[in-house]
């Protein structure tokens, strides 16, 4: 069968079909805001799910949708909790309301995790640190094959590691997070640069730009301790800094390695994300594959001590889709 995978975001929605065959199918970039609150969200995806059913009729259709969110996201339950992205998100069960709308099973996770998700696919199978770098700076932590949420949901996010104790003020209301030295964002305020010029900055001749090589520094001393915790090997760089080229990824690497122990360094790799800016939608599709066979095993979920409030599984039910699930292919 054919799945959807959205990255809902504060500048856009990305939209990739992945067909029957596995092969990405269908794409669609539509503009959104950090004013998109959850009643618009529903829209503008079932508006994305109609256009998708359509231009993938011929190729499995879209039997299940999976969005990456953009903030803090209870992925058992379906529902975002929270988002310093987007406005007016709190405690959302929007998993069950797109489910309503367009009567197919829907996954939630957070962006950054599904970007992972679809990394650990494409990639060897080993352990990963993956760094998002974009407005802010999220993370997402793969262990011994599997996305690690943590206890709250929470693990891998690196963004708001202390670099400076006494350094710039960040929006969690602490200081010195190394998002406020290596993000997009710090990055342009940094150089004085508009919203969005970076790429340019980064693409100039010559070495690369002294604000460039500052931030990833920063970046490195965050993921020097980050290695040194971990123990794992490789570093993998997405989000829109993915598009920055080899001069920025090599000096975080070489910063990483002088931030960390010796043995860990000599072994350390920092790649960008196999997946690109299309990671968290391509994740997104493989997670909504994954509530495909969940849906058709509705016990399991029903009887672990998280619950949800709301049964998904017999919702699916109820639009006539948990018998497919037993067909699905993966
Ligand atoms: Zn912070």
């Amino acid at each position: 069968v054919g799945v959807l995978g959205l990255d809902v975001g504060a500048s856009k929605l990305l939209a990739r079909g992945v067909t029957r065959r596995g092969e990405p199918g269908f794409a669609l970039r539509l503009p959104t805001g950090r004013s998109l609150g959850p009643a618009a969200a529903v829209d503008r995806i079932a508006e994305v799910v109609a256009r998708a059913r359509d231009a993938m009729a011929d190729d499995g259709g879209v039997e299940a949708v999976g969005i990456g969110f953009p903030g803090l996201v209870d992925h058992e339950r379906g529902v975002a909790r929270s988002s310093v992205m987007l406005d007016g998100w709190a405690d959302v069960p929007l998993a069950a309301a797109v489910e309503d709308r367009v009567g197919i099973p829907c996954a939630l996770d957070n962006d950054v995790n599904a970007a992972a998700l679809c990394e650990h696919r494409m990639g060897d199978g080993g352990d990963f640190l993956f760094v998002a770098i974009g407005t802010g700076i999220g993370g997402a932590l793969v262990l011994g094959g599997d996305l690690r949420r943590g206890a709250g949901g929470v693990a891998g996010e690196i963004g708001h590691v202390t670099i400076d104790r006494a350094g710039r003020a960040c929006s969690c209301g602490r200081r010195g997070c190394v998002n406020r030295y290596a993000s997009g964002t710090a990055i342009e305020e940094a150089a004085g640069l508009a919203p969005g010029a970076l790429p340019t900055l980064a693409a100039g001749p010559g070495p690369l730009a002294p604000v460039l090589l500052a931030a990833a520094e920063a970046l490195g001393v965050a993921l020097g301790s980050a290695l040194n915790l971990l123990d794992v090997r490789r570093v993998v760089l997405g989000g829109g800094v993915a598009e920055l080229g080899p001069r920025y990824l090599d000096a975080v690497a070489a910063a990483t390695r002088r931030e960390c122990f010796a043995e860990v360094g000599a072994h350390c790799q920092v790649a960008f994300a196999r997946g690109g800016y299309q990671g968290a939608a391509l994740g997104a599709a493989a997670l909504a594959r994954q509530r495909l066979v969940t849906a058709g095993q509705p016990a399991a979920a029903e009887s672990s001590p998280s619950a949800p409030a709301y049964s998904r599984a017999s919702r699916a039910a109820a639009a006539g889709v948990a018998p497919r699930a037993a067909k699905v292919e993966t």
